[in-house]
């Protein structure tokens, strides 16, 4: 629930749902589907509710919350109908099960077979959460998508067999030595003792996870606001992220780039395909080669492999 994560989501829900029609003969539909779905932890109800309220926001379709919710946590009443927005539908309050996991939550249609999403919880200095989305059925493809951690491994059993294609891990924080930063003057072992207090990874861990897991591709995000993003050209802001990288694929895969995959550190809109299997038929929306480009500096990325643009 933390505001980096979540500050976002209500003007999203505006765009989404459009303002509410100015013409008073509009049709207006009796019960209505919602045309958004939002799911999250504990609370999320409430703040979605309170920020719509608070800033007289009326939208033209309705929305829904369904909180996933553990043994200690107390779900946001949407009784009496008085207390929902007025834009909003009764959503569902989702226990854990026994050991903790949320299971088969929720399940749409994809191109290649249905997409099924679990949650479960991950370490973090506040409760925290992680999802994947697989395909129970041919060609069993799994994104692993984890929020702030400093230790997933709560949610370990979610993501083995089969293993992830795509693991997305936090990497707040990094020790950039001197040679590409010479400002720095914190040392290895500074960096690891901010990050841990603070419930964060730096790049070795998410690489460390995604050995564990047998990730097929890693990309890391949350890269702390002390890593600004590259401009274009080979300046120091590049250096500094290829370090990033540099450091979460050596433990990821040894020595780095030497199996010629390596951990991408994610940038705005960026996009990596999850090619099914060369077995399944290629279509349009999963072509077998998937790409991007680092804008940045000449890279480009083919099947998770770096290359000179
Ligand atoms: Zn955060």
């Amino acid at each position: 629930m933390h505001a980096d994560h979540t500050m976002g989501v209500v003007p999203m829900l505006r765009n989404v749902l459009f303002a509410p029609s100015i013409d008073p003969n509009a049709y207006v539909p009796v019960n209505p589907p919602p045309r958004i779905e939002v799911y999250g932890p504990a609370g999320i109800r409430t703040f979605i509710r309170s920020i719509l309220n608070m800033t007289l926001t009326k939208t033209g379709e309705k929305y829904i919350v369904h909180e996933l919710l553990r043994d200690e946590d107390v779900a946001t009443p949407c009784e009496p109908p008085e207390v929902l927005h007025s834009s909003e539908l009764v959503g569902r309050d989702i226990r854990c099960s026994e050991d903790g996991f949320w299971r088969g939550f929720t399940q749409g249609v994809g191109a290649l077979g249905d997409v099924v999403v679990d949650a479960g919880p991950i370490l973090h200095r506040d409760p925290c959460l992680g999802y994947i989305f697989r395909e129970p059925e041919a060609p069993k493809r799994k994104i692993v998508i984890l929020g702030d951690t400093y230790d997933p491994s709560p949610i370990l059993p979610l993501c083995t067999s089969p293993s992830p294609s795509l693991l997305i891990h936090e990497a707040t924080d990094a020790h950039i030595p001197r040679e590409i930063s010479p400002q720095n003057k914190r040392t290895p072992e500074v960096v690891l003792r901010t990050a841990l207090a603070r419930g964060h990874s730096i790049p070795e861990m998410a690489g460390e996870f995604a050995k564990t897991v047998g990730a097929e591709k890693l990309v890391l995000n949350h890269i702390g606001g002390r890593f600004p993003a590259p401009r274009h050209g080979r300046d120091e802001r590049t250096h500094v992220i290829r370090e990033i990288e540099r450091q979460a694929t050596e433990a990821w895969q040894g020595s780095a780039g030497g199996s010629g995959r390596y951990a991408m550190a994610a940038w705005d809109f960026m996009r990596v395909a999850v090619p099914a299997p060369p077995s399944m038929p290629p279509n349009e929306t999963h072509p077998i080669e998937s790409w991007g480009v680092d804008p940045s500096e000449g890279l480009v990325y083919v099947n998770n492999k770096r290359r000179k643009w």
